[in-house]
């Protein structure tokens, strides 16, 4: 592997992209991240560094035009970075009489570090050099460093260093949200000795404090250390260092930073472990040690290796993965934090949580289980939430909110801003009840990957039950078809809220809702089943479910609609075939981007409702959640007999009639083509893959990377192409692989077993290293083999152009895969 498919580099500095490269240089350790903005810029038009510990939440209220609009936001902390330098009484770097004429700045993957480099000229015409590496340790999830190497290249003079913690900070990312209070913070203390300081600072609202210590050292190499002073500004402390130098010399600054909240456990408080971790913090060259080895484990777990022709594929995926990795890293498994749609990276959406982890956690169950066990885990303590808020709501069970953050209420805003119109306008996505859905999927995935009956019994089987309870009751039997219906709701395409003469009322009977409620409420009496005996007693006791709850659940599980157009294509929800079709060559032509033709339509008086527009899969969706025989499985239990051509013609009308106006959309398209059309899959996957890096959305990326695409793109060369299944006690095999990918590799772990897989010139092999473990079932394509430890099975793969038997034909479907 080259050293270049583990780094991203970025040369000179553009403005308009500054935003973007800060989200793409985030560095993090799933505890807290920081932007890669630059050490010495300030928040403005141009940068914006930002620094967020997972589940600092803080709610606010604003006024917006004459309505109050009252958000919960991941916080934007204290920003640790600053840094900054002038020459004798020259202007500091960061103003505007400092030039930067010359930067390359480098995200090194492998190592989890970001450096950077450049030259600097004041309005003087000095000139200095700067080098810079950073990083968040992946060892200690507490500590940060940052240094600087300052070189005077044609000057001879007084240096004048200074490093801060600034408390100045407040959430302005997001643009539109600039219209909306976004001071979070309060100053609770802050004080120091020359070398070190702290800063405390406390949420208006939630009253989470969160404390930073700084050490900052600076030596001219090759001479003594140089006395630092205690800096005290408004809202910041720091230190300050002023030293004789000559061009050509070089003085290196090295801040380190111990950061704590009272979210953290085993702590006296925050300021005081901020100072003692501090204290104990070895150098930064031990610092950066560690955290390479910590790196190196989590990539020798983690790394998906491919060979697909062109290296850009491995690099994007190896960028994936990190920031997969950063934000959901192993310190988050015993921490109480759900999986922000945009990481540690930005303030989209509130560092709100969505129903972006079903693109990830079946992935993590699957490589670092105890990392989604937590994330179920942040589920399972907002239960009694979603209760109240089914009950609030008319309905039994749990209701799971659309957007959640720290306590499981709902966050999601009932009012969103159309930059179009530049108007704001009815935001009903909380109807997306299948967010429960996403749940309970998670849960079961989870459950096949590890077999852990413990988490089943405890948790996981108390959230299935009671999300399945939800849709139970919002079920409605209209004896006139003999079929329940579910009314009310949205999918995941959020361009239709209503039918289009009840616009915002909901859907009626979303066919990716429904089918997936029916999967559950079978789930829901199998592990009634799974959980008999003592396992399960207290349980069910508690739940209070009795045989004619399950018979219910298993009647519905058998009878809920699911709408059809002709020629067998799904309905993505009863009245789509009223509606319209767009004209596209118009929308195409007249703006730049249609992604978000909703707001497009809305801005011109119109409205999505009334189209078969979608902005992201969603009947399709299906497809990624399940494969081709286990919906035509799912369906026949309905009542419904599809073939996999009605479902090629399903995906093909949708595609034909998607924005991807969410990111999530292109690998929902590629994982359902794959089966059919591996080469259109790729050609879906390789656009998928440029969602952040290239910004695809047209300025998204600024405000937080996308996890979902991120992850899901890893998953599509594991799960999807390889066509990795756990199911019963098998973890099977079943690769369709498109034919640019020549070589894959990686690692995953079946029930507590890692297995080691490849799979190159036609050939897949599956080994299980020595260890102390029983063997696991693997199943090849249609075969079981017991795996020892130490040994390895393989298997030849049929050629694309034959056809694929076992993943079309209902008939020979097999319940237990
Ligand atoms: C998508 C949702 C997603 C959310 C957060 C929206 O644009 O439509 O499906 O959950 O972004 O990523």
């Amino acid at each position: 592997m080259t050293d270049n498919l583990w780094r991203v580099s970025f040369a000179g500095s553009d403005p308009a992209e500054e935003g973007t490269r800060e989200a793409l240089c985030t560095l993090a350790n799933g505890v807290f991240g920081t932007r890669g903005a630059a050490a010495e810029s300030t928040a403005g038009d141009v940068h914006y560094p930002g620094t967020y510990a997972a589940g600092v939440f803080n709610r606010l209220s604003s006024i917006v035009g004459d309505r109050e609009m009252e958000q919960e936001s991941l916080v934007n902390l204290p920003n640790w970075l600053p840094l900054s330098f002038r020459a004798d009484d020259g202007p500091w770097l960061g103003g505007p009489e400092v030039h930067v004429i010359d930067q390359r700045q480098v995200l090194d993957m492998r190592r989890g570090e970001l450096t950077r480099s450049f030259r600097v000229r004041d309005d003087g015409g000095r000139e200095t050099s700067v080098s810079e590496r950073r990083i968040v340790s992946m060892d200690d999830p507490h500590v940060a460093a940052i240094e600087w190497t300052i070189s005077p290249e044609n000057w001879t003079g007084i240096l004048t260093v200074r490093s801060v913690l600034d408390a100045s900070v407040e959430n302005r990312n997001v643009s539109v949200h600039r219209q909306l209070e976004g001071r979070h913070l309060r100053v609770v203390g802050a004080g120091g000795a020359p070398g070190a300081c702290w800063l405390e600072v406390e949420t208006s609202q939630s009253h989470v404090r969160c404390a930073q210590a700084a050490r900052t050292r600076v030596a001219v190499i090759g001479r003594s250390l140089v006395d630092t002073s205690l800096h005290r500004g408004d809202l910041e402390i720091g230190h300050e260092a002023s030293v004789a130098v000559e061009a050509g010399d070089a003085v290196v600054v090295e801040k380190v930073v111990a950061m704590f909240t009272s979210l953290d456990r085993a702590i006296a408080d925050p300021k005081t472990a901020a100072v003692v971790a501090l204290e104990r913090a070895p150098g930064l060259a031990d610092l950066v040690e560690a955290h390479h080895r910590a790196w190196d484990q989590l990539w020798s777990r983690w790394h998906v290796r491919v060979d697909a022709g062109d290296p850009e594929v491995q690099r994007i995926l190896n960028l994936h993965v990190f920031h997969l990795l950063q934000t959901l890293s192993p310190h988050v498994a015993d921490r109480d934090v759900g999986m922000g749609a945009r990481g540690l990276h930005g303030e989209a959406y509130e560092g709100h949580v969505f129903w972006d982890d079903v693109f990830v956690l079946p992935l993590m169950s699957l490589r670092d289980p105890d990392v989604a066990r937590g994330s179920l885990m942040y589920r399972y303590r907002r239960l009694p939430a979603a209760r109240r808020s089914a009950r609030d709501a008319g309905h039994q069970g749990a209701m799971y909110p659309w957007q959640s953050g720290s306590d499981g209420r709902e966050e999601t805003p009932t009012q969103l801003f159309n930059s179009h119109s530049q108007t704001w306008m009815p935001d009903n996505s909380r109807r997306q009840r299948h967010v429960g859905l996403a749940i309970a999927y998670n849960v079961w995935r989870y459950y096949e990957a590890t077999a852990d009956l413990d988490f089943l019994g405890a948790y996981g089987a108390e959230m299935l039950i009671e999300i399945a309870r939800f849709f139970a009751s919002l079920a409605e039997f209209d004896p006139s078809d003999g079929r329940h219906h579910i009314r009310g709701v949205m999918g995941p395409d959020e361009f239709h809220d209503g039918h289009r003469d009840r616009p915002g009322s909901g859907l009626d009977d979303n066919a990716y809702t429904n089918v997936l409620v029916s999967w559950l409420l079978n789930r829901a009496v199998e592990v009634h089943g799974l959980l008999s005996g003592p396992d399960g007693e207290r349980l069910w006791k508690r739940l209070a479910v009795d045989a004619d709850e399950a018979a219910r659940w298993d009647e519905i599980g058998r009878t809920l609609v699911v709408p059809f157009l002709e020629d067998g294509v799904i309905s993505q929800f009863d009245g789509y075939e009223d509606l319209a079709e767009l004209d596209w060559s118009s929308y195409r032509e007249r703006y730049q981007r249609i992604g978000r033709l909703d707001l497009i339509l809305q801005a011109e008086g119109d409205n999505a409702n009334r189209y078969r527009v979608t902005k992201q899969a969603d009947a399709v969706m299906l497809l990624q959640l399940f494969t081709q025989h286990e919906l035509i499985a799912l369906l026949s239990g309905l009542g419904y007999e599809v073939d996999a051509s009605a479902l090629g013609r399903t995906i093909d009308h949708y595609l034909a009639r998607t924005t991807h106006g969410s990111t999530l959309s292109r690998v929902a398209h590629a994982w359902a083509l794959a089966p059919l059309s591996a080469r259109r899959s790729w050609e879906l996957f390789r656009e998928a893959l440029q969602s952040d890096i290239a910004d695809t959305q047209g300025g998204t990326t600024r405000e937080g990377v996308h996890l979902g695409v991120m992850a899901g793109t890893v998953d599509m060369l594991v799960r999807c192409y390889l066509g990795v299944r756990a199911r019963g006690e098998v973890l099977w095999f079943d690769p369709c692989l498109p034919e640019a990918v020549r070589l894959v590799e990686f690692r995953l772990r079946h029930r507590g077993v890692w297995l080691d897989v490849d799979l190159a010139d036609g050939v897949m092999r599956v080994g299980s290293p020595p260890s102390q473990k029983a063997p696991v079932k693997v199943g090849l394509i249609d075969h079981v083999v017991d795996l020892a430890p130490g040994d390895s099975a393989e298997v030849r793969l049929r050629s694309a152009k034959e056809p694929r038997g076992p993943s079309v034909d209902p008939a020979r479907f097999d319940p237990d895969r």
